[in-house]
């Protein structure tokens, strides 16, 4: 990472050096991106399918299935308060001077506007829609580019459900197929980590050179700082406490086993990318059963979105102070709802909370060109906001492997001796 940064900068200084880094850098951090998500959806399906077909019994299934939606809506909830109540509290909207305003107004309107056109489409709908996108009428639509990981997770539920009411007879070479499958992609994973020191430093560098400007991102100083110091507060306090209170682990052990994945979070800015990261770490580092993180973790790098609902709260205050719009306490709850809701609906890719921002700017009556104010330190952010978005789902997974007894000792203790012993 330091590396990529610094390769960054000395390049960014000469155009040609900008060029070298985008036609040369940047394509090895595509790849390994690729990579990573190509292997997502059969990571989700192998381990989920082995993980439900272990359990045998099915209404361990469906306990386990509410500690986590529980855990998952309560830590959201929790980080969309931290992060209103810090933005109440410094106020960044009446900071940013009328001439910064216009400005940034006026160079990011069309960056914006499309992220507008992408959220209006997916607000003109029903109420039970979302219920309705979970089940999807083509499986391999819903595992293709386009498409939903939530439907692959709903149809994968389904099937391995199906397994284990058969006649173990006729399932067991089903099951058999399945955990040799697992076996293979976890194979896959290793040896796509082995690039991810490339990978990593190829995805900064490109950063580094298209970032913009260093005055825009003075201008929005304290924006960026109300969500830092939200994030900090959730990945810093919250999540070690609950982790420490829950299940008795202590913060180096958490951190120790998590901070790989929050490094590729940090350095992909997607969840559904970091994946088969924060799986593998999860199970052999913090100890969590393969049964329990292979429901817990693929659904909430879908569904829980801790940073990215934060995010959404402080932007959306920020926004309205900006340009001068008062806030009263119900247009508050409205975002507590709103950005929850928004958190769920958001991609777990690049940018994708920005765009359900606008739900958000939307519900509490804030013009949605808005968005261009915050569009030059959106990138930043999102780094920033994946990493905590993907502790909160392995503190879970932690606290819900501790109440089905599924908490143990780590199997590998060292992520080094990990690959030298492969
Ligand atoms: N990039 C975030 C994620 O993948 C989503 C977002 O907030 O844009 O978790």
């Amino acid at each position: 990472m330091i590396a990529g940064v610094a390769v960054g900068y000395v390049l960014s200084l000469s155009a040609s050096g900008s060029q070298i880094v985008i036609d040369y850098i940047k394509p090895f951090g595509k790849i390994f991106i690729n990579l990573l998500k190509l292997i997502a959806i059969p990571l989700i399906i192998a381990s989920l399918i082995k993980g439900i077909t272990d359990l045998r019994d099915l209404s361990k299934l469906s306990s386990m299935g509410i500690k986590t939606i529980g855990l998952y809506l309560t830590t959201t909830i929790i980080a969309i308060t931290i992060g209103l109540t810090v933005v109440n509290l410094i106020n960044p909207g009446k900071s940013i001077s009328a001439e910064n305003r216009e400005s940034l107004m006026d160079g990011f309107a069309a960056n914006a506007s499309k992220k507008i056109e992408v959220a209006v489409a997916t607000k003109q709908r029903g109420p039970l829609d979302a219920l309705v996108d979970m089940v999807p009428s083509n499986i391999f639509e819903a595992a293709s580019s386009n498409g939903n990981m939530l439907q692959v997770i709903f149809f994968v539920i389904f099937f391995a459900i199906g397994i284990v009411l058969i006649d173990p007879k006729k399932s067991a070479p089903v099951k058999g197929f399945f955990d040799g499958m697992n076996e293979v992609i976890l194979k896959m994973i290793d040896i796509i980590m082995l690039a991810a020191p490339y990978g990593v430093f190829a995805l900064l560098a490109a950063l580094v050179v298209e970032s913009p400007g260093s005055d825009v991102f003075v201008s929005l100083l304290w924006y960026s700082l109300c969500v830092v110091i939200g994030l900090g507060m959730m990945m810093f306090v919250v999540y070690p406490l609950a982790v420490r209170f829950f299940t008795g682990r202590s913060l180096g052990f958490f951190f120790k086993g998590i901070s790989p994945a929050q490094l590729l979070a940090f350095s992909t800015s997607s969840s559904a990318a970091t994946l088969p990261v924060t799986m593998e770490r999860t199970e052999e580092h913090l100890g969590v059963d393969e049964e329990v993180t292979s429901f817990v973790l693929p659904i909430g790098a879908t569904i829980n979105m801790d940073g990215t609902s934060l995010y959404q709260a402080v932007a959306a205050v920020f926004i309205a102070g900006a340009l001068g719009v008062d806030l009263s306490l119900g247009d508050q709850l409205t975002i507590v709802m709103t950005a929850a809701l928004a958190s769920i609906g958001s991609a777990a890719v690049p940018g994708a909370g920005m765009v359900m921002l606008v739900i958000v700017l939307g519900a509490i009556g804030v013009p949605e060109a808005g968005l261009a104010l915050i569009f030059a330190v959106d990138r930043p952010l999102d780094m920033c906001r994946t990493a905590v978005n993907v502790t909160g789902d392995a503190a879970v997974a932690m606290i819900v492997a501790k109440w089905e007894n599924k908490l143990g000792d780590p199997a590998v203790k060292d992520w080094d001796d990990h690959y030298s012993k492969d």
